[in-house]
């Protein structure tokens, strides 16, 4: 079972993804949290990706297709497929995804479309804050206004912090990208019968419900 997980910037890939891991024994794979480590250490990868990730455009095909490649070529036997979370971002890299699944026998089960409005997403992804030590994704709007400056992670006490890319004007170019860049893949998982939607402009919970009685059709 592999699945693509579709939507805009803050629609709540990330959220979704970390919550189905609870439930269901799959491999999670994210483009921008692989980046942000190469990012992080300093890597010739990271060096080139960063400038195209600070000004919220994407990294290169190439770039992209070379680390996903590496991935799938190194998969777990004994999971139940892999949740793929920011990746295809272009349909050069929906192609390159179906090769390579083509290739272990394999294709994209399903693709999960996260609905959500543009100022819903601004919003959140403004008070977006994340766990240095763990990942955890956290928000702002879930805690009361006295505890922002002393906000730690609920999961490992970790220090919060926002991404270099959150902020509300790398925000509206990200969601312009989604558009042009990453929407035409709606058509695209349409046409191959795998779309289905879900409302994610609720809370991270709802979201998980509205996923798993999808997913509960195929697992
Ligand atoms: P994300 O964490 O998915 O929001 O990604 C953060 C940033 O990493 C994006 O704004 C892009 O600059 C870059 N990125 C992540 N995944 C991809 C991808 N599949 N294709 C191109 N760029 C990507």
């Amino acid at each position: 079972m592999n699945i693509v997980l579709l939507g805009g910037p803050g629609a709540g890939k990330g959220t979704l993804a970390a919550n189905l891991l609870k439930h269901y024994k799959m491999q999670h794979f994210s483009t921008g949290d692989l980046l942000r480590a190469a990012v992080a250490s300093g890597t010739e990868q990271g060096l080139a990706a960063k400038k195209f990730m600070d000004a919220g455009d994407l990294v290169p095909d190439e770039v992209i297709v070379g680390i996903m490649k590496e991935r799938l070529s190194a998969l777990d036997a004994d999971s139940q497929g892999v949740i793929l979370d920011g990746f295809p971002r272009t349909t050069a890299q929906a192609e390159a995804l179906d090769s390579m699944l083509a290739e272990l026998g394999q294709k994209v089960d399903l693709a999960l479309l996260l609905d959500c409005p543009d100022q819903v997403v601004v919003d959140r992804i403004c008070n977006r804050r994340t766990c240095g030590d763990c990942g955890f994704i956290g928000n702002l709007n879930w805690i009361p206004k006295e505890e922002w400056d002393s906000y730690v992670c609920p999961e490992c006490g970790g220090e919060m912090t926002q991404r270099a890319d959150d902020t509300e004007e790398t925000v509206r170019n990200r969601l312009d990208v989604y558009k042009k860049q990453t929407a035409p893949l709606i058509d695209y998982y349409k046409n191959a019968e795998v779309l289905k939607d879900i409302d994610a402009a609720k809370d991270a919970e709802t979201s998980l419900n509205l996923a798993r009685e999808i997913l509960g059709d195929f697992l």
